[in-house]
């Protein structure tokens, strides 16, 4: 049996239910190097409600340090809009204030792990997710243009850092493949906990959209299918509907079907709760997503040669190895780079620019 918790819960008081969350599902953090994943989809106000609210987080990171952890991280890496903006995203949403000092930009390093052939032979996945001993994943109440919610599953697509989301967008092809891509990245590293804000939600045409839902609940849950299960009922969807819960059941990593989870706390669905078209074309018909994709997809580092020391800390540093020095001045090469902006961010002379 599957197990998901919903409990009343508001911004300034929201500790109380994150103390709920740790004691239903029991967590040794003793000893551990434990990663906290908010969703920051992009540098924005926290109350767009697009990222994960920082008091959650906030509440989060005191109940773990008091749990004596050997090390905490907290970090993400934004989706398409704020590639290279991580420490911007984190200030601005104020999810920097509530990381306590343990933010890490863990789009800096990363390693490479083999993937679905059919979407990608391989992917880099941030080195802070696939080295931590726990990952605590905070996602937010959201819809999804592509995946009608976004939840515990989507928010791991965060694992990957740069415009990789971008390119597996693209070979995914349609919604319906890209479902499949965002279980395949879960899977990668399944995360061990899950603490949504469903405090202040959005409906309608999310991720990122403005119609926003007082909900007033935090949704806790260990299995990330059990998980989002229970929030696509609360948004009026029928789970066994969605093809990346069907892929996740196909997988073995939990369960979508209600008479396997037990729910504790009061599950109904929110009244008139507006959905995006189930189809995934609010994103896959949007042109000016797909070409935001599309030219972030194919931005590359040049080293301007009259500003270049030839130093080497960006061809050290390229989290993916894809820089190498060619005569004075470093060049990528296209086909590793994953657009992860480290190499702009660290250069000390300000010399590479991504264009
Ligand atoms: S870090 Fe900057 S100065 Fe150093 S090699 Fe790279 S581009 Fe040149
Ligand atoms: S070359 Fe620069 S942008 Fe490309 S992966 Fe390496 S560090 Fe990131």
């Amino acid at each position: 049996m599957f197990r998901v918790m919903i409990e009343p819960s508001k911004y300034d008081s929201v500790a109380k239910a994150v103390n709920k969350a740790f004691e239903l599902f029991p967590l040794d953090l003793h000893g551990k190097n434990v990663l906290i994943k908010p969703n920051v989809l992009r540098s924005s106000e926290a109350r767009e409600s697009i990222v994960t609210n920082p008091a959650v987080l906030l509440a989060v990171v005191e109940k773990v340090e008091a749990m004596n952890p050997a090390s905490i991280v907290v970090g993400d890496n934004p989706g398409i809009f704020s590639y290279g903006a991580n420490e911007e995203s984190f200030e601005k949403t104020g999810l920097m204030e509530a990381s306590k000092g343990y933010y890490r930009n863990i789009g800096n390093d990363a390693v490479n792990v083999q993937f679905n052939p059919a979407f990608a032979p391989s992917v880099s996945v941030s080195r802070a997710v696939m080295e931590s001993d726990v990952i605590i994943s905070l996602p937010k109440f959201k819809t999804h243009g592509l995946t009608v919610m976004t939840g515990a599953i989507k928010n791991s697509y965060g694992f990957l850092p740069g415009a990789q989301k971008a390119r597996l967008h693209k070979s995914a092809g349609n919604p319906l493949r890209f479902h499949e891509v965002i279980v395949d990245v879960f899977n990668l590293r399944v995360a061990d906990f899950f603490i949504v804000d469903a405090i202040v939600g959005m409906e309608g045409n999310g991720p990122a959209g403005p119609d926003l839902r007082e909900i007033g609940l935090v949704l806790a849950s260990n299995n990330a299918v059990a998980l989002d299960a229970v929030i696509a009922t609360m948004m009026g969807c029928d789970p066994g509907r969605l093809r990346f819960l069907q892929k996740a059941k196909e997988l073995g990593i939990g369960d979508y079907d209600l008479a396997k989870i037990q729910v504790v706390g009061d599950l109904k669905p929110l009244l008139d709760f507006k959905l995006p078209p189930l189809g995934g074309e609010a994103i896959f018909n949007n042109q000016a997503i797909q070409n935001a994709m599309l030219t972030k997809t194919m931005l590359r580092p040049h080293a301007d040669p009259n500003l270049c020391t030839g130093c080497g800390s960006c061809v050290d540093q390229c989290p993916v190895s894809a820089l190498s020095m060619s005569d004075v001045v470093p060049e990528a090469d296209p086909e590793i780079c994953i657009t992860c902006f480290c190499c702009q961010e660290i250069c000390p002379e300000q010399a590479m620019t991504l264009s």
